[in-house]
């Protein structure tokens, strides 16, 4: 008997290495990764440059702790904010403690308590954050939610009007629905929103932890909105597979996370920002991301080419390297055919099959997949 709780459906794979795009199991079974361990591993395992940086650091500190000033911190702080809308940063260790730091920042700002999320959103599984996303299947059984977040209906800005009252904070939300079902944001309902929170002086919070650090064709996925957000949260792809988080919000708010407000042992750990360091160093960089954006353009394209005539398939979308394809039948099954072929892939919601590649993915690799995809989806 396993001695872990059996809190995760594995699928039968035990792992043995990992290296850019293709993962070994036990047996030496190869398997293109086309999940990057759920939107991490964005520059492919074991990026050279990451572990170089690792090392590196390896050989200098592993945790000394946030009593002293941290120098990798700075520097990785900085070259978040010149990339984004915010001007400073809180690091944590995962995406729930980021959006946790958000929502804590986001309530003591304006001394409101509720903070709008959506159907279908997902922010976390800590004690906030489940309450903050929308759907039952992650809040059930756990008893009374926290009654602080109200939650409108994605690409609906008339839903999230009827929910701002006097004691609304923020409105939070990802630009593209990643675990809901690879939704991306319309223009005119983000727009909308936008207006909604200047006239009712809400704040902007968007959940970047899966779009962010590159995965959509931009540095951040709410560029392709024109939004300058007053709240950022990041998480999966900045450590590459070290564990971190980081939110990054407004100069303003300066105050309100004052010393001893807020805090985390583990938070900015030296080793997972070496590792964000090189990320950044590789992944905010203009051909870099023109790239990522037309490879993403390939892929969906591709699909559509390839998949459209069939029966089951219902719509293919997404953003940058990050792919949907809805299915009118439930995906597992196909999931593990692919595990089968020696392709790894996620599902979002039980209808939709999701891609999200390492960044570094080729052309090639692309028609490989596409090909093996339609073969999959054929039988
Ligand atoms: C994965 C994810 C989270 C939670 O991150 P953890 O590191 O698992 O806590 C929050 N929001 C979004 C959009 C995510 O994709």
């Amino acid at each position: 008997m396993s001695a872990i709780f059996p809190t995760y459906a594995r699928f039968d794979v035990k792992l043995k290495e990992a290296t850019g795009m293709m993962i070994t199991d036990t047996s030496d079974k190869n398997y293109l990764d086309f999940t990057s361990g759920i939107g991490v591993c964005n520059l492919g395992h074991r990026h050279p440059d990451v572990q170089k940086h690792i090392e590196a650091q390896l050989n200098k500190y592993w945790h000394v702790s946030n009593l002293y000033h941290n120098p990798i911190q700075e520097r990785v702080a900085k070259a978040l904010t010149e990339k984004s809308s915010g001007d400073l940063v809180f690091f944590s260790n995962s995406g729930a403690e980021a959006n946790e730091a958000a929502i804590k920042l986001a309530r003591k700002v304006t001394g409101k308590e509720t903070i709008i999320t959506f159907n279908q959103s997902f922010h976390g599984r800590t004690f906030a954050t489940m309450a903050a996303t929308g759907q039952e299947k992650v809040r059930d059984g756990f008893g009374p939610m926290l009654k602080t977040f109200a939650y409108g209906t994605y690409n609906d800005s008339e839903s999230v009007k009827q929910l701002i009252d006097s004691n609304t904070a923020a409105i939070m939300f990802e630009v593209v629905q990643g675990e809901g079902g690879v939704l991306p944001a319309n223009q005119p309902f983000i727009d909308e929103i936008v207006e909604l929170a200047k006239q009712h002086d809400l704040l902007i919070i968007i959940d970047e932890i899966q779009t962010g650090i590159g995965r959509t064709g931009k540095a951040f996925g709410y560029e392709h909105y024109g939004l300058d957000p007053d709240i950022i949260t990041v998480a999966k792809g900045l450590g590459n597979g070290m564990p971190v988080g980081a939110m990054i919000a407004k100069e303003k708010y300066k105050d309100s996370f004052g010393p001893g407000s807020h805090g985390s042992t583990f938070g900015g750990n030296p080793l997972a920002m070496s590792a964000a360091e090189a990320v950044i160093k590789n992944v905010f960089n203009e051909s870099f991301l023109k790239e990522v954006e037309k490879k993403g353009n390939y892929l969906i394209n591709k699909l559509k080419q390839e998949l459209e005539h069939i029966e089951m398939v219902k719509d293919i979308r997404g953003k940058g390297l990050m792919v949907g394809i809805e299915c009118s039948e439930e995906v597992t099954s196909c999931v593990k055919g692919l595990i089968d072929k020696g392709l790894l892939t996620l599902s979002a919601g039980p209808h939709v099959l999701r891609l999200l590649p390492p960044l570094i993915v080729t052309y090639d690799e692309i028609d490989k997949v596409v090909e093996l995809i339609k073969n999959q989806l054929n039988e």
